[in-house]
């Protein structure tokens, strides 16, 4: 058991074989440190760290959690494995570097970008990685956001803002339209942002944790 993962659907699969592989090119000790890669719907950004660390020996041993959220994952897998991927796993690397060193580094800093030139030459070198690219409008709403709607027609004129900036609401217009937001129901939210919601409203109840 020193690499597992609950993927369930095709994308995960390949995304477990990417991070194996990663790993695998790199000699990554999996029986000190061995690897569990988490997929879940949620309503927070993907992230990876290395947990119940302790050097023995001057050899580090702890487990390694990853965590991948699936929405981004469906929503553009290319991207995603491009960049979120490569990510995830350069954090790891560079956590185990500077336990092992016994050292503080800074979560994007140089080590983290030493780590990701070094496993992937196409990633972003960012802390927020390709954000524009995927589209949290889904996750906003399950966290209670507010949908509003400009005059751009169907997907393009529905937005998700927090609820705490309901109040300026009327200090912004689209860019697009040139015209004000106005508040609108949950029901008038476009397919492809409904079918994600439902993913996040269904992972808590069904997927287990690794
Ligand atoms: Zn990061
Ligand atoms: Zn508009």
């Amino acid at each position: 058991m020193q690499f597992t993962h609950n993927a369930d659907h095709p994308l995960e699969d390949e995304v477990a074989r990417v991070v194996r592989r990663y790993f695998e090119n790199m000699n990554w000790p999996f029986e000190r440190l061995p690897i569990g890669i988490d997929f879940k719907a949620r309503t927070t950004a993907s992230d990876s760290r290395i947990v119940d660390y302790e050097l023995r020996d001057v050899l580090l041993h702890g487990k390694v959690r990853i965590y991948f959220n699936f929405i981004f994952l469906l929503q553009n897998e290319s991207a995603f494995i491009r960049h979120i991927v490569p990510h995830e796993v350069a954090h790891v690397f560079a956590q185990a570097e500077s336990y092992r060193r016994g050292i503080t580094i800074k979560e994007h800093g140089p080590e983290w970008q030493k780590w990701l030139a070094t496993i992937s030459a196409d990633a972003i070198q960012a802390a927020k990685g390709p954000g524009d690219i995927f589209d949290d409008r889904s996750i906003r709403l399950f966290k209670g956001g507010t949908p509003i709607r400009c005059s751009c027609p169907g997907n393009d004129g529905y937005k998700v803002i927090a609820q705490s900036s309901e109040a300026r609401l009327s200090e912004v217009v689209c860019p697009k339209c040139e015209v004000g937001y106005a508040k609108t129901g949950r029901d008038d939210a476009p397919p492809e942002v409904m079918c994600f919601y439902e993913y996040l409203a269904n992972e808590t109840s069904v997927r287990s944790d690794i």
